[in-house]
């Protein structure tokens, strides 16, 4: 559920079941996953035992600390006003009515840490039981639930994708132990004309344990009713939901992730590519002593030269016949020519390590 849908459970309800009626295609229709959101059929993932509640982490120096245990000065409330949750002993909880927290700051792309505990006394049932969850983006929600035995449809429990995709395991620890998720988000790229390009992609850690692999949200979270994407701005705050449980939280931190996509500069290795005579190749190929032991062979096959080293052979890219690089990696290749214009000596460089060597006669 998207934060602005909480009052609208009742319109959004109604709206739905009009649609239903007024379209029979819809009553087959599905969810891009495959499955009707909230199917209770859809199969539980299996328990796993995480072990006790750890120490808080602590956070590394290049994140942004959102919460340490003393104040909610990165947060703010749907209003934009101060936010309306209250810090208790050293961790953070809803009010009645406090509402949804939103990150001061916004983010994209992002690797988020946080620590939450459901009531230790438990209340409610299925979703009403330690119900809350932190919508990346204020848009694609990972569920925060009492899931430690709880009986509730599997695309709600706790590491769900909210909705969409259950968690791989349950690693839920019981109520009132400190659990950690560590999330990875990357946003949904649109082109110019506002189509999306790449889904967003969410990859999560419950208590160290892998429940979510690089998923692909098909749209911002929804309660009953389908999102599809549509372009917004690039960072949104990170939202905390009040779903009516006091559901606590603490140690949050964030590190904004580099884009996935950087064109990396022109390399050094990567000039101009030549193509040798016979006669030249014919000079280059042969054996060549390397100093302080070894030899390295150049030979010419299938219309290329290789270089051969202690690993497979490696490729060579003519740049002029003194110059090559090497088809994979950033490295060179560099002879220099006696006075009858044979290869003399030779010189490999690769990973900052430059080797010598003369040719063998
Ligand atoms: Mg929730």
């Amino acid at each position: 559920m998207i934060p602005f849908m909480k009052s609208h459970h009742l319109c959004c309800l109604l709206a739905c079941f009009g649609c239903f009626i007024a379209n029979s295609d819809s009553l087959h229709a599905q969810l891009p996953t495959g499955w009707k959101q909230h199917d209770w059929d859809r199969p539980r993932p299996a328990k796993v035992d995480v072990g006790p509640e750890s120490p808080a982490a602590q956070p590394p120096s290049d994140a942004i600390v959102l919460f340490d245990g003393t104040n909610l000065d990165q947060w703010r409330s749907g209003d934009k006003g101060p936010a309306k949750w209250i810090v208790k002993d050293g961790a953070m909880e809803p009010t009645p009515h406090g509402g949804y927290l939103y990150s001061a700051q916004s983010f994209g792309d992002c690797q988020l840490h946080l620590e939450w505990a459901s009531p230790e006394k438990i209340v409610g049932t299925s979703q009403g039981r330690g119900n809350s969850g932190v919508f990346l983006q204020g848009l694609f929600e990972v569920q925060i639930l009492d899931s430690f035995d709880n009986e509730t449809y599997a695309d709600g429990q706790s590491g769900a994708i909210y909705g969409q995709y259950p968690p791989l395991v349950n690693a839920s620890r019981k109520p009132g132990a400190w659990q950690s998720y560590d999330i990875v988000f990357r946003r949904p790229h649109y082109s110019d004309s506002g189509q999306l390009t790449q889904p967003a992609r969410i990859t999560v850690l419950h208590n160290g344990v892998l429940i979510q692999d690089h998923v692909e949200p098909v749209g911002p979270t929804s309660w009953i009713q389908f999102h599809k994407y549509a372009p917004t701005p690039e960072k949104l705050p990170l939202t905390l939901q009040d779903h009516g449980n006091p559901v606590r939280f603490r140690n949050i931190w964030i590190r904004e992730l580099p884009p996935t996509t950087i064109s990396p500069p022109q390399s050094p290795y990567d000039p101009v590519v030549v193509e040798l005579t016979k006669d030249q190749i014919d000079r280059i190929v042969g054996t060549y002593k390397r100093n302080g032991g070894g030899t390295w062979e150049i030979s010419f096959k299938d219309g290329k030269l290789w270089f051969h080293t202690i690993a497979k052979p490696l490729e060579m890219i003519p740049h002029s016949e003194r110059e090559f690089g090497l088809k994979y990696t950033a490295g060179s290749i560099n002879l220099e020519y006696d006075q009858e214009n044979r290869p003399a000596k030779i010189s490999f460089t690769m990973g900052g390590t430059t080797s010598q060597g003369t040719r063998e006669r």
